[in-house]
């Protein structure tokens, strides 16, 4: 059977290779700017912490970590959010954590923020470990969506209309996480999804 190219099912690209590159290229140095100066909080002086939540920020952090001159390590959380029943968003952990993050600077690294219900239990796991600081750091924002009110230090791109878009980590159906853009889907593609489920 032909397989066909994961490129043919997108309908309209939204942000290009480059623009991300370059979009990183910036983030990576504010945010080394910013640790340099005063936003380290670890009265032990220990790095960095960057922290990616699966699967979603893998490649926007493999990118992002190289784009920031600062000692830093690296560690992954997975989370799945309850959808049905309890309170929207609540998350369970998949995967935790390696280490302690007690008195450490944390930098969350996500995909994107939509309604910013994960985001906000994510924070409240983690504030209750007591880190020195903790910041955030999202590919994408999609503040017309937003449900919760979420402290986000850096932004990689807005969002200003309520779109589902794929690619660079993002997911529709476990697929598109490998384009080198961020697109949107043709719509057929979700109602043969829609046909498929049913
Ligand atoms: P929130 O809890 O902020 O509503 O949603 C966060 C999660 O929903 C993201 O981590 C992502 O998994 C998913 N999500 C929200 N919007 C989009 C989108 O436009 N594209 C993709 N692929 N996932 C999205």
């Amino acid at each position: 059977m032909a397989v066909k190219g994961l490129k043919e099912e997108i309908e309209r690209v939204l942000i290009t290779p480059e623009e991300i590159a370059a979009r990183v290229r910036v983030l990576g140095q504010e945010i080394a700017r910013d640790y340099r100066n005063g936003a380290a909080k670890d009265p032990y002086g220990r790095p960095l912490l960057v922290v990616g939540i699966l699967k979603g920020a893998i490649p926007f952090l493999a990118d992002l970590i190289r784009a920031v001159d600062l000692p830093l390590e690296y560690d992954f959380m997975s989370v799945s959010s309850y959808r049905n029943g309890t309170s929207p968003g609540e998350v369970r952990i998949i995967k935790d954590l390696d280490r302690s993050i007690s008195q450490r600077d944390v930098l969350i690294v996500e995909d994107i923020v939509d309604t910013g219900n994960t985001l906000d239990h994510i924070l409240r796991l983690f504030r209750a470990r007591a880190p020195a600081s903790v910041r955030v750091c999202t590919l994408i924002d999609k503040p017309v969506r937003r449900e919760v009110e979420v402290p986000v230090h850096y932004v990689g791109f807005t969002i200003p209309e309520n779109v589902f878009v794929v690619g660079y980590g993002l997911d529709y159906a476990e697929l598109y996480r490998n384009l080198p853009f961020i697109g949107v889907l043709k719509r057929e593609i979700y109602e043969e999804a829609r046909v498929a489920n049913r």
